[in-house]
């Protein structure tokens, strides 16, 4: 097979050392790469029993047969490892440029284990792997941490850190890369931070073999021009440039899909009136940002030249905004922007500190916490400065509500209690993300049955079918087939689910980013681009058995780290609770348990959801 190493670096923090492993074809086509090959590590070497933050858990990087090449959104990567917020497998995926390095220095993955001493960070050059002394680094945040870790380096270095809310093992702490692209869910910075492994620091100048170079050179050209073109045909606010996935705020308002006050209410037109494109652009002074070889151009950067929340950086994406600001009833995009930079630099998910901030809020306005939990704060619904506040408290570990929010609104819920578990939006421990079950009943089977990450919006994002018209013609999910109406059915919710699952971690282990999907990028440019980089010379009928295998693996790890059934089924009573207002008023996926039970027999697993023996030999699984 071409387009991969056949190599992984395996890094041992205990013992400061590290060791090349060699790695077999056939786990590449049966894995292909990032989270596959996340996965597969996962499974191979942490058995039942290994915790977030043992030394024995594995944190994982792995790039896929994409990375290397210069196809748009080719920057993608994954990681993976035992989650500690959800206490089970968990895999994330960021851009920037950390994936291409990795590739280029000859490395497929990176696989991590141990605890250091002391506070450490790497220094990967082609071959040569160097470990650092990182204490002058541990304390500072992830960005200047970038900066520590850059220094006495040439600039070709691209870096990952964590802040101090990783070494403070804050369960949603993330890994940021590049000032600007986050592995951010379920706390894969806290693993980090338990390893007392700061930053590390990468850099390549190998080429890989590809296995057909002419074709994929055509690939891209082709695919590069007709993304390019089909976003300049955009009216100039819609253009993914001009305020990245930011936009989705006003397209999201009329199909009921934002959170709003802590997924209570169904409309918000303060918030979208302030939130709007042209304001954001306005306001935070947004330019592109592009990852490497990206024509979308999502990514922005953003300026605030004064007053309380100036700063220059990242601009606010969609589920920033959405979770900090629409779920907060917050109206100061600038206060928003502002706080979701802040909780980059402490190294936090701006999804689940919006949630656990929300939260908070619904609690104080319900008379559960007063002021005097709240360090004086009137955290009342849409105060940005108390919320900007709270993100610093719970950056800075503060003693009080702030540590606990720190742990997750299960366990701030679960200790406060006072019925407050009510309105905690979280599954498996993990907060939910920014798009409203009402709009769509697939994204509450999503949140309910993901194995990937718990309730995760990403690693199945079936709710794109209606959202962003996501179509997979070459699944059998036709352009026409799917009807408006349909947001509000179970009747093929299984099948499609089941398939977008399955995409999903395709694209997660070729390591492809997802928002080509929503921009004129199909499957079939996904399959040729495989086969032309690779030569494994797979149908669409490969692919999906690929996607398929890897969701099953995953499951089976969800297992060993301790998933019951009971667990999909433990979903905030809220899921079924109409709105009043708004477009999906008086929609609720009533009928949820029902849907998951179809899920299970789409997937061919047990009535107890569990895969059965004749499905894992389908799958070529029983001997991995
Ligand atoms: S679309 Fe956005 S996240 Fe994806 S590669 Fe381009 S700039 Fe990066």
């Amino acid at each position: 097979m071409k387009s991969i190493w056949n190599r992984v670096l395996k890094i041992d923090l205990s013992r400061g050392a590290f060791e090349v492993e060699k790695l077999p074809d056939d786990i590449y086509e049966k894995f292909l790469g990032g989270a596959g090959l996340a996965a597969y590590y996962l499974w191979r070497e942490c058995p039942a029993g290994t915790t977030a933050f043992s030394p024995e858990n594995r944190l994982v990087l792995a790039a896929g047969p994409m990375q290397g090449i210069k196809q748009t959104g080719a920057s993608k990567w994954s990681a993976a490892a035992i989650s500690p917020s959800i206490n089970m497998n968990a895999d994330s995926a960021a851009t920037a440029s950390f994936g291409i390095e990795m590739k280029h220095a000859g490395w497929d993955a990176i696989v991590i284990s141990g605890r250091a001493p002391q506070p450490v960070s790497l220094a990967v050059d082609n071959d040569r792997v160097e470990f650092h002394d990182a204490k002058h680094l541990w304390g500072k945040n992830a960005y200047a941490a970038e900066d520590g870790l850059k220094e006495g380096l040439q600039d070709d270095y691209s870096c990952l850190t964590i802040g101090k809310a990783g070494e403070s093992l804050i369960r949603f702490a993330n890994i940021q890369t590049g000032k600007k692209s986050f592995l951010g869910r379920c706390g894969l910075g806290a693993v980090m931070g338990s390893k007392r492994l700061k930053g590390i620091a990468i850099r390549g100048s190998k080429q890989i073999s590809l296995y057909d170079s002419a074709e994929v050179d055509r690939l891209n050209r082709e695919i590069n021009r007709r993304l390019y073109l089909l976003d300049a045909e955009k009216p100039e606010l819609l253009r993914a440039s001009v305020a990245g996935t930011a936009r989705a705020t006003e397209r999201f308002a009329p199909q009921g899909n934002l959170p709003i006050k802590n997924f209570q209410l169904g409309t918000f037109p303060e918030g979208v009136e302030a939130f709007r494109t042209a304001n954001y652009v306005r306001e935070l002074n947004a330019k592109p940002w592009p990852c490497k070889y990206c024509v979308i151009r999502c990514h922005n950067r953003c300026e605030i030249k004064e007053g309380p929340y100036a700063y220059k950086g990242k601009g606010p994406e969609y589920e920033s905004l959405a979770m900090m600001g629409h779920n907060t009833l917050i109206t100061d995009i600038r206060a928003v922007a502002y706080a979701g930079e802040l909780a980059d630099e402490y190294g936090m998910d701006t999804i689940s500190i919006g949630s656990a901030i929300a939260w908070a809020m619904e609690s104080f306005d319900r008379g559960v916490i007063d002021r005097s939990d709240t360090y004086g704060l009137d955290l009342a619904w849409g105060n940005a400065e108390a919320m900007v506040e709270m993100v610093r408290k719970i950056g800075e570990r503060t003693e009080g509500l702030a540590y606990l929010l720190g742990e997750g609104v299960k366990t701030a819920s679960e200790t406060i209690g006072r019925g407050s578990e009510a309105w905690a939006m979280q599954m498996k421990g993990q907060e939910i993300a920014a798009h409203n079950f009402r709009a769509q009943y697939v994204s509450a089977l999503n949140y309910c049955t993901g194995v990937a990450s718990g309730p995760s919006h990403e690693r199945a994002n079936t709710q794109h079918l209606w959202v962003n018209k996501l179509r997979m013609p070459e699944w059998g999910v036709e352009l026409d087939e799917v009807g408006n109406d349909e947001r509000w059915s179970w009747e093929k919710a299984a099948i499609r689910h089941a398939k977008v699952h399955d995409y999903s971690n395709v694209i997660n282990s070729a390591c492809h980013c997802k928002f080509m999907e929503y921009n004129g990028y199909t499957m079939t440019d996904l399959l040729a681009t495989i086969n032309a980089c690779t030569g494994l010379g797979w149908s669409h009928e490969d692919l999906r058995r690929c996607g398929e295998r890897i969701t099953n693996l995953q499951k089976l790890l969800n297992i060993r780290y301790g998933w019951k059934k009971e667990d999909d089924f433990r979903y905030p009573k809220r899921f079924l609770e109409p709105v009043e207002d708004g477009p999906a008023a008086g929609k609720a996926p009533l009928g949820l348990d029902e849907a998951i039970l179809d899920y299970y027999r789409e997937r061919g697993w047990g009535e107890d959801g569990i895969p059965t023996l004749e499905k894992l030999r389908e799958l070529d699984l029983t001997a991995t």
